[in-house]
């Protein structure tokens, strides 16, 4: 596919270019997932860009040519004593703005070369994720704060994994309240930032980190519970961080032109040693469940050792919503749900973010069960209530008496009786 765009940007080299016109909206060419499964150069509408050259606008400002290296034995961070100080020595190259090159062509802007394409896709991706959380989940306009800063192809170092720059990968990085969109290597089908439902995840992260962990660069809650051997606490934050934020990306698929799609990791992950990613985290698989020594692992390691496990227990909970979505019709009452459960100052419907403060000095009162409840006091249906209770016991095996009962706040109607689709695991919370 990249080729074909690359070809169809030579042709219309030829023509001859001028200074586009910078007002929103800007109509341009993006490269959007069609109906066929293909990504194909579509006319969209950027409404929130106000400098369409610099690609900066009220979702995003894209920066190029940064270099950000974290090194765990780089004095400069180990003296920074402020998140604004850490940010600072984390970036070693601050870089500059973008610049995009376009063709007019009928009033609509081409993008010029290989480069525009990627990052006037990537623009639009993160305004279509702003979107789905603005319109679907009801997060006013307010609360979404500054532009995020987005670099673009950025040199990304972790000595620790690597002496040379990262590549493949697009993250939402807390630390310095950023996008990262690294260059491709070997994911050449449809680079990270083209896949609209990527950028979607990766803009969970951030609203995670806005509403979850009020904004904080460094949250407290995981900083606190990750500081000595076992972290179930955290363990099972970083999980629900993962696998909602799949779920929100599958919920913002539905909105596309190629439609709702729990694979939508399929045309960057494909073929190879890539190719299992996107089966082992498709929403639709009806047949997972918690394991004994997953739980165990959740319970016991810690988050350094759970790395990669998150995305294990992120997806048993993403399936097990889902399909509580999908069987009741309530897809998007669902998702609105889940937000609204990350921040809740009401008493009787504590959100993740009161619950982390109230046990942050007893992490192992921070449950699965504690953590879905969340989720589930805030669905107000009570049949979608039923089905995510049901979902939540099957599959995470969640012991029922924990949810339903006199013992507890009664978050499950005593209806919910668990599912038969996983194992027992037996019942010791
Ligand atoms: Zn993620």
């Amino acid at each position: 596919m990249l080729r074909t765009v690359i070809a169809t940007t030579a042709v219309l080299g030829l023509a001859t270019g001028c200074a586009p016109d910078t007002s929103a909206p800007v109509k341009v060419r993006a490269l959007v997932l069609s109906s066929n499964g293909e990504y194909t150069p579509q006319e969209v509408e950027l409404k929130t860009i106000s400098d369409i050259v610099g690609l900066s606008g009220n979702v995003a400002d894209l920066h190029g040519g940064a270099r950000i290296v974290l090194d765990f034995n780089d004095p400069d961070l180990q003296n920074a004593t402020t998140p604004e100080s850490f940010a600072n020595a984390l970036l070693k190259e601050s870089g500059r703005d973008v610049t995009a090159n376009y063709i007019t062509q009928d009033g609509v802007l081409w993008p010029a070369d290989f480069h525009t394409w990627n990052m006037v896709t990537t623009y639009y991706n993160l305004e279509r994720a702003f979107d789905y959380f603005h319109d679907v989940t009801n997060i006013p306009t307010a609360d979404f704060k500054e532009p995020v800063r987005t670099y673009y192809f950025p040199e990304f170092v972790l000595p620790d994994v690597d002496k040379d720059p990262l590549k493949d990968n697009a993250l939402y990085f807390s630390a310095n309240e950023s996008f990262l969109i690294l260059p491709f290597d070997q994911l050449q089908r449809a680079p990270l930032s083209i896949n609209a439902g990527i950028l979607a995840h990766e803009y969970s992260h951030r609203v995670f980190n806005l509403k979850t962990y009020d904004a904080q660069p460094f949250p407290v809650a995981l900083s606190t519970w990750a500081a000595g051997g076992s972290s179930p606490g955290a363990n099972i934050l970083k999980s629900f961080d993962e696998g909602l934020a799949d779920l929100h990306a599958y919920g913002s698929t539905c909105r596309s032109a190629h439609g709702c799609d729990t694979r939508f990791l399929s045309t960057s992950f494909h073929g190879g040693k890539f190719g299992s990613v996107t089966d082992d985290r498709d929403l639709a698989r009806t047949d997972r469940c918690m394991t004994q020594s997953l739980r165990d692992n959740l319970r016991n390691m810690s988050l350094d050792q759970f790395s990669g496990y998150e995305y294990v227990v992120g997806t048993l909970l993403a399936s097990a919503l889902y399909q509580a979505g999908e069987a009741t019709g309530q897809r998007d009452v669902l998702l609105r749900s889940i937000v609204a459960a990350y921040d809740d100052e009401t008493v009787a419907t504590p959100g993740l973010q009161q619950l982390t403060r109230q046990y942050l000095t007893d992490q192992g009162k921070f449950t699965l069960a504690v953590a879905a409840g969340a989720i589930i006091t805030h669905v107000t249906d009570l049949r979608l209530k039923e089905a995510v209770c049901n979902e939540l016991m099957d599959h995470l095996q969640i012991p029922r008496d924990l949810l339903v009962g006199t013992n507890n706040p009664n978050l499950c109607p005593a209806s919910a009786a668990g599912g038969t689709t996983c194992p027992p695991l037996g019942n010791e919370g």
